[in-house]
């Protein structure tokens, strides 16, 4: 696997003294193709071009997240024990809150008005976020409730005999940028406060929990959460070897589109990066 820190972005290239400026040279180029102004960019850091944040990496990133993810869901789903009876719901593109509530499982927990209007008190202490306003001003009276129904989890599992519900959520965590996981922490700890706390409110004699899957090769309490979801012992080792696995590949198809992009499409500029972003770069 590739070592985080020594990944050529401007930010490690400024800190070594080979690069005058940190700001993310994917952003820039998209930018200046949009005609706009380049001040304040982000910084070109690990945590940066391994997010959606990054204009140049956002496909590939979202890619790495869904196959490392839909491999992991699956395998886990596939290696349940025999008699378990906790269902993993399938997910497709259009699972949301608003979709899990058509299903007759679902509505047996409570029924969606219910939920809706516990899921309202929760929303309203929410802010609208960034590219939320639109969608906000279009109807600011609904757009709490919408903002809930459009949940997506990235997982659900529902065990009705034990009234249980584990919502999943998954990250890669790849960073050693600090700010930058207080940010996905605190996406996280939104996602959770809107769907556990309105569930909880909503339906007190159930369970709802939340599990965090964090895309790492040094998870710890892995099997832990591989318990909770039923799988079976003997199969725990190949499903964790082959998560490993999954992150790696994903890793390295993540630092290699960013190497093309920077080494392929950095134009002449002042800073002469280009000769700068060795041509040996392992990763
Ligand atoms: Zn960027």
């Amino acid at each position: 696997m590739a070592v985080a820190g020594n990944t050529p972005t401007a930010s490690f290239l400024t800190k070594i003294g080979k690069m005058p400026s940190a700001g993310c040279r994917l952003c820039k180029i998209a930018r200046e193709a949009r005609g706009e102004s380049t001040d304040g960019l982000a910084d070109e850091t690990h945590g940066h071009i391994n997010s959606a944040g990054c204009e140049g990496m956002a496909t590939t990133v979202m890619a790495a997240h869904h196959s490392i993810w839909r491999h992991q869901y699956d395998s886990m789903h596939a290696a349940q024990k025999p008699k378990s009876k906790l269902k993993f719901v399938t997910l497709d593109k259009e699972s949301n809150m608003s979709t899990l509530w058509r299903r007759e499982d679902f509505l047996r927990i409570c029924s969606k008005e219910e939920l809706a209007k516990k899921a309202q008190d929760i929303e309203v202490t929410i802010p609208v976020k960034n590219g939320q306003e639109t969608w906000y001003n279009l109807d600011p009276g609904s757009f709490p409730v919408n903002r809930s129904w459009g949940r997506r989890p990235d997982g659900v599992a529902i065990n009705e005999a034990l009234k249980i519900v584990y919502i999943l959520e998954f990250k890669r965590s790849i960073d050693r940028d600090e700010g930058f996981l207080e940010v996905k922490a605190a996406e996280a700890h939104e996602q959770h406060k809107s769907i556990i706390g309105a569930l909880k409110a909503a339906a007190p004699e159930w369970e709802f929990e939340q599990i965090n899957f964090v895309g790492s090769v040094v998870e710890s309490d892995f099997y832990t959460k591989l318990k909770k979801l039923d799988v079976q012992e003997g199969k725990k080792d190949k499903l964790f070897a082959d998560h490993v696995t999954q992150v790696c590949e994903a890793h390295n198809r993540v630092i290699a589109s960013f190497l093309q992009q920077v080494q392929g499409g950095t134009r002449p500029t002042t800073e002469g990066s280009r000769e700068n972003i060795g041509h040996n770069v392992h990763v």
